[in-house]
């Protein structure tokens, strides 16, 4: 069986390869529709300052409310985006959002310190980032300082020369930048010296276990020692117990976000929540 595709190349199917074949395709067809029908939506979720207990930023998380399927994870898409290359456009649709709403937030007296956004590597290699910043940035008015870029580890691994233009172009206009997943990659020390990023967020497989793995607290220790020595704020990322948060705090992180603050939340109800927020407050 074979068939025309919209962009007039022919697909062919064995039976063995026919269903994931046309899932994929399916997929890929959603996901087009998805930017112009309005599908994708953000929610939001708090980082907050161990020490004041504050909220200090904002992460926006992308999900696709896609028809019979409900809401999709980033993780379930994200990937498949970044493969034919639709991430570009779901990416400048994302920071434009995440900016408009942080917007919102600021001029109702709620906004914290920053809103942080996903890039993906292929964004940077692409060297598309830069406009879609810029846009972002004149649209919702707010200022470079107040966003925050978080990107992999493996942003490395995209095109090296075109991913540190796009980075020191963005740096040059006051983007901060995060390292998200910090301690699953395999970039060198290094790299966090040349990215000269101002935050590094602990991966959560080092939090879940914390309070009874040795060796994971002993990792999350060197992180901070590393990170700290260049100047990096720490986040730990995946805090969902107080123990964790008390154990993270012993260990030098400067904040934490987890469901123990809050799971991410659709605009409306984080804007609820930062209205009725009060500082977290741990034991001493
Ligand atoms: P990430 O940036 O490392 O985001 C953290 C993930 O951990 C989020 O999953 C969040 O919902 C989840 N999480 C937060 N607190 C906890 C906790 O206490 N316990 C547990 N078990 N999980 C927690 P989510 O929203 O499914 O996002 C997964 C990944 O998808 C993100 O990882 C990020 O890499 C990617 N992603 C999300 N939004 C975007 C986006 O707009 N653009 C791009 N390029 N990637 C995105
Ligand atoms: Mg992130
Ligand atoms: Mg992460
Ligand atoms: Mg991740």
């Amino acid at each position: 069986q074979a068939k025309l595709n919209a962009r007039g190349s022919l697909r062919f199917f064995s039976p063995e390869m026919s269903r994931r074949a046309r899932q994929r395709l399916a997929l890929e067809a959603d996901l087009r529709r998805a930017l112009d029908e309005d599908e994708l939506e953000l929610h939001y979720q708090p980082q907050v300052d161990l020490a004041s207990g504050r909220i200090v930023g904002l992460e926006a998380l992308v999900r696709w409310n896609r028809p019979e399927h409900g809401l999709v994870a980033p993780d379930a898409f994200i990937p498949f985006a970044e493969e034919n290359g639709m991430i570009v456009r779901i990416g400048a649709w994302v920071l434009r959002k995440a900016c408009m709403q942080f917007r919102h937030w600021l001029d109702e007296g709620l906004g914290p310190q920053r809103i942080a956004v996903n890039i993906s590597a292929i964004e940077l290699s692409r060297g598309t980032l830069m406009r879609a910043v810029d846009e972002a940035l004149e649209h919702s008015g707010i200022d470079s300082s107040q966003l925050e870029l978080e990107i992999t580890e493996t942003f490395v691994i995209a095109d090296r020369e075109q991913s540190f233009r796009s980075i020191d172009a963005l740096k040059a206009v006051g983007a901060r930048f995060s390292i998200d997943d910090f301690g699953t990659g395999y970039s060198s020390l290094a790299y966090l010296q040349q990215l000269a990023a101002d935050k590094l967020k602990v991966d959560m497989s080092f939090v879940r276990d914390i309070t009874t793995n040795a060796g994971n607290a002993s990792i999350v220790k060197a992180i901070v020692a590393v990170g700290h020595s260049l100047g990096l704020e720490i986040v730990a990322e995946g805090v969902e117990t107080q123990e964790q948060a008390l154990a993270l705090r012993a260990l030098g992180c400067d904040a934490i976000q987890g469901y123990l603050v809050s799971r991410p939340l659709p605009a409306a109800a984080m804007g609820e929540f930062l209205a009725n927020y009060e500082s977290l407050r741990l034991p001493s």
